[in-house]
């Protein structure tokens, strides 16, 4: 049962949902943050990111590099699609979870838009 200052005050309410029974957090969130106290209610402007955070070590695993990878490894595995696809290879396909935002590539069509 929410509080309240959520029920009858419109306060923001947490939007923590708790891992054990999948419910929604019943605390209101902490004055301009989307969770309260216990789910870690930070501003935005206080969140440290990149060099500032201080668990940076080495960069390789950032935000920005980990969608630079996963781009990259995209584009590989639509040429490869695009090679098969164009008899250039009779490799063995390449196994394992696809990149984030794949999508097999089955015409000349689709090559050109991935490619060119
Ligand atoms: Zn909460």
């Amino acid at each position: 049962m929410p509080l309240p200052s959520i029920t009858k005050h419109r306060a923001m309410q947490c939007s923590a949902k708790s891992k054990r029974t999948g419910l929604p957090c019943n605390n209101p969130a902490a004055y301009g943050c989307r969770t309260c106290r216990m789910h870690g209610a930070r501003k935005e402007e206080s969140i440290k990111r990149g060099e500032q955070h201080p668990n940076f070590v080495h960069g390789r695993r950032t935000l920005e590099a980990e969608l630079e990878q996963s781009a990259t490894s995209r584009r590989l595995q639509q040429l490869e699609d695009a090679m098969h696809l164009l008899n250039m290879t009779t490799a063995k396909r390449s196994r394992g979870r696809k990149a984030s935002g794949y999508c097999k590539i089955t015409s000349v069509d689709e090559i050109k838009k991935a490619i060119g």
